[in-house]
């Protein structure tokens, strides 16, 4: 018997409030979504791997200058673009993730390669931008990362940083907004997870956040889920957020719907702020986040397209 399909993307969680929204903007965001969802969707519709639709509708998020991965990236301290990206296959339980990337346009593509045709699991700095080279991807120059909003964001964040020595710039969720992520569930049953991120705004000293630490923000394994996670990047790691769904549904033998709520509170209980999506070998989902929003949405079996943004 075919195994029901799913498909969820997140495109970052932080404050992001009705107020501050446009309808113009609000607009431009879910056709990114919706634009993603369809073609992940499309790739399980035609018995694709899950492992295809999410490298597909990652990059297609990635290519998406509104949120914070590819095109669209935040900047570092030093105004750079440094990109994080890890993509698993649940099937296999093999997983590839680069850190540190410069100019890569697809991070989630060089992560799949790392996957396939290294002995590694995570290639970082100018050792990742050498494969990357060598495996002939896609690079694009400095300006096609470049937006005028991340760049604000920079100026802002410094600005603040110089005048209160506490991070509350650097903690303040609006400029974490936008890591992006994609969860699949095939008609065989298989899972896959992928995330792509610039990381946060103002980062220094070779920060590397949970996307590419496999088990922190990203994970997958058939017996038990898909996981992809966006928020501060640091209480993932230290919750080892991903994996710790995994681990209640296959410790306590929980549902995906009661570990991701589990996991969701053991979050809110270390102050880590965010989310994540998640979807298991039945074709359940589950998008639990505790910030104030998280942009989100998943393809029901039956193709119908579900877009959120709010609480
Ligand atoms: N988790 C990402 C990081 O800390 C940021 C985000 O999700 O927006 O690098």
């Amino acid at each position: 018997m075919m195994n029901k399909t799913a498909l969820a993307i997140h495109g970052g969680a932080g404050t992001i409030l009705r107020s501050e929204m446009t309808a113009a903007l609000e607009k431009e965001y879910r056709g990114g979504l919706e634009n993603a969802l369809q073609k992940g969707f499309e790739i399980l519709r035609k018995n694709g791997s899950a492992l295809d639709a999410v490298e597909a509708a990652v990059i297609e998020l990635e290519n998406f200058p509104l949120f914070n991965a590819g095109r669209g990236s935040v900047f570092t301290h030093e105004g750079k673009n440094e990109m994080d990206a890890a993509i698993m296959d649940g099937k296999k339980l093999k997983a590839g993730a680069v850190a540190f990337l410069q100019n890569v346009k697809n991070p989630v593509k060089l992560a799949r390669l790392v996957m396939e045709r290294t002995e590694h699991c995570l290639l970082a700095g100018e050792g990742a931008n050498e494969f990357a080279h060598e495996m002939r991807v896609e690079f694009e120059p400095d300006e096609y990362f470049f937006t005028e909003h991340r760049y604000r964001q920079l100026l802002t964040a410094i600005e603040e940083n110089r005048i209160q020595l506490d991070h509350s710039a650097i903690r303040n969720p609006k400029s974490a907004i936008g890591t992006v992520g994609a969860v699949a569930c095939d008609f065989q049953g298989n899972l896959a997870a992928a995330t792509s991120t610039g990381g946060m705004t103002n980062k220094k000293f070779g920060r590397i956040g949970d996307t590419p630490i496999i088990g922190a923000g990203t994970y997958a394994e058939n017996a038990t889920c898909a996981i992809s996670c966006t928020g501060h990047g640091e209480y993932f790691m230290l919750g080892v957020t991903a994996f710790d769904v995994a681990a209640r549904m296959k410790y306590k033998n929980l549902s995906l719907e009661d570990a991701s709520r589990e996991t969701i509170e053991r979050l809110t209980e270390i102050n880590g702020e965010g989310g994540f999506i998640a979807v298991d070998a039945s074709g359940n989902v589950a998008l639990p986040f505790n910030s104030e929003g998280m942009y989100r949405g998943f393809v029901t079996a039956d193709g119908e397209i579900v877009v959120e943004i709010y609480r």
